[in-house]
């Protein structure tokens, strides 16, 4: 490993909100650190160390009220990390595990990953420790509208624009974009993943899981390979994982196993494309779990996760962040897996990233792998302000052109010996962007 600049390391430890964070500036540092040595407007600049905190974090509590008639208070907050190449641009997730940390660390990383698009998109990212699952619809309904009323005067198309993430989806994203509404006395599409029928994108639901489809074959092309018939592992079975794997099935792979925050449900010679419709309707219309999924050939496994059960020659980690440790990762390069891309964000850890590197496995990161839905979220923006709707022909193909320019701009800036370092060029691509709009911004 490169040996760090020690004040910039004591400045992140210094200032980062938890350990999340902290490893996910570590990462980028590691990544950048001979770009900002070669250049040095970036060292005159300070561009590192500018980037350390979010320009803008506001937190609020939202009060909202349960069936039964109780009033309930849960925490939120928006991190506006960096907006010089744009709008704030990035989601909003509800789970009980959200705090200041995890949303500190998901607006750094979307600040690197929007830059990395070549698209106009400041970086940010916001969310509540209030999860969805287990609410009633009308409850899901008083939180989203309660949250809007707290965090909404925030929001704006040219100020700052969020989107889904974990356990905020379409109809989450309507009662915001609603309640907006009615605050503002404006349609102005300000979120992104809503509903077509309030301005949502054809194609934006599947973007994600697509694009990181894309990024796969990319990467397999770059290596003189393709995806026909290869083993596909899927951790997860939310937006990112089914759409991932509908394409990948679509597109020639088996995928072999999907998961959720339960078990894990593995067909050893792969779902169909009818088979992943089944699971998207369970999981999105129906809300149910995977064990009540009925697919002949499938096995339910209670508590277990794919990294330790099944073999695979690709690897997608679609679930959430630092799923896969060192361990795991040992586990993943032993069963044969020659590439790993994460459709979700961090899924894994820094020494997880260390092992593939060093067993010889293909790694892309989220912010490359997984940037085909905040792309597609600029496509909306776009229909949303010229009032002119795009067809989903046009969003898959202009999110597949979006996947491949990332692509080449990974290998252009990550180029290793004969191979190809993701995580490197990804990090490094971003920076160099944003770090030219800084200086030209000034101080
Ligand atoms: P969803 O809420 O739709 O799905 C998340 C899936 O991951 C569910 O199957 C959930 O299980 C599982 N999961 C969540 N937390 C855990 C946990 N702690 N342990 C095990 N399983 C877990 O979210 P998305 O698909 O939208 O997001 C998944 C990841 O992708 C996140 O990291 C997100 O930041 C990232 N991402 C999402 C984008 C998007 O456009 N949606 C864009 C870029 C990145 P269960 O069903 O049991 O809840």
């Amino acid at each position: 490993m490169t040996s760090l600049p020690t004040d910039l390391t004591d400045l992140i430890e210094a200032n980062a909100e938890g350990e999340l964070h902290a490893s996910a500036m570590r990462e980028v540092l590691e990544s950048v650190a001979p770009v900002i040595e070669s250049e040095k407007r970036y060292r005159e600049h300070r561009v590192f160390e500018r980037l350390i905190n979010a320009e803008r974090v506001v937190r609020v509590k939202v009060e909202w009220v349960d069936d039964e008639g109780v009033a309930r208070v849960n925490r939120a907050w928006r991190v506006e990390h960096c907006g010089a190449l744009g709008p704030y641009k990035g989601g909003l997730r509800f789970h009980d595990s959200v705090t200041l940390d995890v949303l500190s660390f998901l607006a750094y990383e979307q600040t690197f990953k929007n830059a990395l698009t070549g698209l106009p998109m400041g970086g940010g990212k916001g969310g509540s420790d209030f999860s969805p699952k287990g609410k009633s619809e009308n409850e899901v309904m008083r939180f989203c509208q309660a949250f809007a009323r707290a965090l909404g005067r925030e929001f704006g198309p040219r100020t700052d624009v969020p989107a889904g993430d974990i356990g905020v989806g379409g109809r989450e994203l309507g009662y915001i974009a609603g309640t907006l509404r009615q605050m503002t006395n404006r349609f102005e599409g300000t979120l992104t993943g809503k509903p077509e029928s309030l301005g949502g994108l054809s194609g934006r639901e599947e973007a994600t899981g697509y694009g990181l489809v894309t990024f796969v074959r990319a990467m397999l092309e770059h290596a003189g390979k393709d995806l026909d018939g290869k083993r596909v592992g899927i951790s997860g079975s939310g937006n990112v994982a089914l759409f991932a794997a509908e394409r990948a099935v679509r597109e020639g792979g088996t995928v072999v196993c999907v998961s959720d925050s339960s078990g894990l449900l593995v067909k050893d010679d792969g779902f169909s494309e009818d088979e992943v419709r089944t699971l998207k309707k369970l999981k999105f219309e129906d809300r149910g779990r995977l064990h009540e999924a009925e697919i002949d050939g499938s096995k339910y496994h209670e508590g277990a996760e794919p990294w330790n059960e099944v073999s695979c020659d690709i690897a997608l980690p679609c679930a959430t962040q630092h799923e896969i440790d060192a361990s795991e990762a040992e586990a993943i390069a032993e069963n044969g897996t020659v590439l790993v891309a994460e459709g979700a964000n961090m899924p894994c850890t820094h020494g997880a990233r260390k092992v593939f590197g060093e067993r010889g496995v293909s790694f892309a990161p989220g912010k490359a792998a997984n940037a085909g839905g905040v792309a597609t979220s600029l496509f909306e923006m776009s229909q949303n302000a010229t009032f002119v709707p795009w067809t989903l022909e046009k969003t898959i193909e202009t999110l597949d052109e979006t996947m491949r320019a990332i692509h080449a701009r990974c290998v252009e800036h990550g180029k290793d010996g004969g191979g190809v370092d993701y995580g490197r060029g990804a990090d490094a691509a971003g920076f160099v962007r944003i770090a030219d709009a800084m200086i030209r911004s000034g101080v």
